[in-house]
């Protein structure tokens, strides 16, 4: 990396201006954060990466579906590009993907293993009457049942609904009742605990397949291995169309109850050419994606983007521990490492020192997704590993990666990057009310540099969520005047970089001041003391709102009024008065999603003393 001392630039402006008047950023009360250039050493840069202009201006979806195979008759299935086209050619015997369990020891599945292990699941499928577009749950961890289970429903025609294994009773019902699943994939255990108490609720639930009844399946529940060893594999995959269903995810449920989204086979070609560009993924790349299949990220960049690429994926049977994610990217000579920033704020949190004591020079090129990633985290990336970590924006109703700090350009810490090649973003202007600005039909967009607007993408890419489960109205209430209406809030500065200002909901209204949680957030990151911080407006007679910061501390310090005053000082010197936090309260833990995120809304509700919402993705303990 080469920091420029003349391109020192504003991280995100703070998120001050009056809601009714544009404002330039001020750049003399922003956070300052050096742009990241990279060393090409340490790239392995296809050439049409090195030039972004040149490599927007051609790109066409069409193109990048013409680099994948198809079926017959503009047939499309997103498990014959994953895994059969590579298992009836040269990466056959390559390893597809590796599962590392708790212990470390390791199993893997070659390309011609998951081709043939995937359509045996297919025949199972067949076996026991179920349909196109009928739904497939899985409520299992991350074992190699889930992948083949997720590729041989693709095969089958049907649609696959992940869900994540953490969940208790009560979200696991809902989302098999609302999904109608006819079939779950799911383990003795977890049936027990969570299924068989509701199973009389379920009357869509025909199946449920046992990884692990070991010949004595609990009753009411089929023996998955018997199944599959009696089953006649087939090479034919179901002819699926481009625009047939193939995959529901629900959301994370962090402003409110969880939406069910809709993804369908030409999801694939988004999947393959943000594999490309945004992950610079390469045959012979050892990739890890750390997120549960359970989430649109593990499923599109866990299993489907690697797979699609030809690359080995490693798959974690365990959980999150900064040790054994050190030892496991060192060992396994990870290349590419795709994770979020909750995890990069605890590894961050563990030291500099535990991440210099593993070899890590096999990795090329970290990402993260998922939550606004705190400049201080990319920069830290950049001291500990020399490798900075490259933010990228996208939602489940993108079902891929829209917004990203490329390969081969320069990183600017605090910003979610570009718009990926053949996807159009746009700003739409939002009233005093927050509503978005449509005249004639037609957004109005915003178009000065450094102003706030509703981040919007232009329909038509082909991973666009292509409905809401049973809810006609609520989808088409997602585009106005020619976009779609993503819910959050940010801004673009002159060279196109988006900056994240907030989620439309947590967006903070104090003296007439718009102020977003998250540059708070990464202000209050910092204060050497502080390791975490969530950042709610709570009502203020005067202001309207005033922002309150709850902080969870680094190891090693504790709570006093002099660090609380200390932190207050720098936010204060950093942000001014106005957007400043007017109260900071010290925090064990922040409530946070399953899947990771900061639920800022319950923050709020538990200091307003409000009714605390859909809680069935919070994550346990908190
Ligand atoms: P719900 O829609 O149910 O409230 P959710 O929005 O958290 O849940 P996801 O689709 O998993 O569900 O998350 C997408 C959201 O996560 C984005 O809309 C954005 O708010 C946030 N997000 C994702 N990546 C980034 C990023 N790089 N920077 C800032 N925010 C991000
Ligand atoms: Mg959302």
């Amino acid at each position: 990396m080469s920091v420029r001392p003349a391109d020192l630039r504003p991280c995100a402006a703070v998120g001050l201006r009056r809601s009714d008047e544009p404002v330039t950023v001020d750049a003399g009360s922003a956070t300052r954060w050096p742009v990241i250039t990279k060393a090409p050493s340490r790239m392995a840069v296809r050439p049409n990466l090195t030039d972004y202009e040149a490599t927007c201006a051609s790109f066409t979806w069409d193109a990048a579906r013409a680099a994948l195979d198809g079926l017959p008759d503009g047939g499309l299935n997103i498990a014959h590009e994953a895994v059969d086209r590579h298992a009836s050619g040269p990466r056959r015997d390559a390893e597809a993907l590796r599962f590392v369990r708790a212990d470390g020891s390791t199993r893997s599945l070659s390309y011609a293993d998951l081709a043939e292990a995937s359509s045996r699941f297919a025949a199972v499928l067949q076996g026991l009457g179920v349909g196109r577009g009928e739904r497939v749950f899985s409520l299992l961890g991350r074992c190699p049942e889930l992948f083949t289970g997720v590729l041989g429903t693709f095969k089958n025609g049907s649609v696959f609904c992940p869900l994540f294994s953490a969940f208790g009773p009560e979200p696991v019902s809902q989302r098999l009742r609302l999904g109608r699943g006819r079939v779950l994939l799911t383990t003795r255990a977890l049936y027990r605990r969570k299924v068989a108490p509701v199973r009389d609720d379920l009357p869509d639930l025909a199946h449920v397949l046992l990884v692990d009844a070991d010949g004595s399946p609990e009753p009411g529940t089929l023996d998955l291995a018997e199944l599959l060893q009696r089953s006649v594999p087939s090479r034919e995959i179901a002819a699926t169309r481009p625009e047939d269903p193939a995959l529901l995810h629900f959301t994370s449920g962090t402003t409110g109850t969880p939406k069910g989204a809709v993804h369908v086979h030409d999801a694939v070609v988004a999947h393959y050419a943000t594999g490309l560009y945004a992950l610079d993924l390469h045959p012979g790349d050892v990739y890890w994606c750390t997120a549960d299949p359970g989430w649109v990220t593990g499923m599109s960049y866990g299993v489907i983007a690697p797979l699609v690429h030809g690359v080995t994926a490693l798959v974690d049977e365990a959980e999150m521990d900064a040790d054994r994610w050190y030892r496991l990217l060192a060992e396994h000579r990870v290349t590419v490492w795709y994770t979020a920033p909750t995890a990069l704020r605890m590894l961050m949190r563990a030291g500099t020192e535990r991440a210099r004591a593993h070899d890590l020079s096999a990795l090329r090129f970290v990402a993260s997704v998922g939550e606004p990633l705190n400049p201080e985290v990319v920069v830290w990336g950049q001291e500990a590993w020399g490798l900075p970590v490259h933010d990228n924006w996208w939602q489940t109703e993108t079902g891929g990666i829209m917004i990203a700090n490329l390969v081969a350009t320069e990183i600017r810490p605090g910003s979610m990057g570009r718009p990926l090649p053949g996807v159009e973003v746009g700003l739409v202007a939002r009233d005093a009310d927050g509503a978005p600005v449509i005249q004639d039909g037609v957004a109005v967009l915003v178009t000065d540099p450094d102003v706030e607007g509703e981040l919007a993408l232009r329909p038509g890419w082909p991973s666009m969520f292509r409905g809401h489960l049973d809810e006609e109205e609520r989808y088409r209430r997602c585009f106005a005047g020619g976009w779609y209406l993503t819910g959050d809030l940010a801004r673009r500065d002159a060279d196109g970089y988006y900056w994240f200002v907030g989620r439309g909901d947590d967006v903070i209204k104090s003296s007439g001041h718009l102020i977003g949680p998250f540059e708070v957030e990464s202000c209050l990151m910092e204060h050497p003391a502080v390791a975490e911080a969530g950042v709610i407006g709570v009502p203020d007679a005067v202001a309207g709102q005033v922002v309150k910061a709850f902080v969870l501390l680094r190891p090693g310090h504790v709570p006093s009024e002099e660090l609380r005053l200390s932190i207050l000082a720098l936010a204060r010197k950093r942000l001014g008065a106005a957007v400043a936090p007017r109260e900071i309260a010290f925090a064990e833990s922040l409530p946070k999603t399953k899947s990771g995120k900061i639920l800022r809304r319950l923050l709020r509700a538990r200091e307003l003393g409000l009714p605390e919402g859909d809680l069935s993705t919070l994550e346990a303990g908190r």
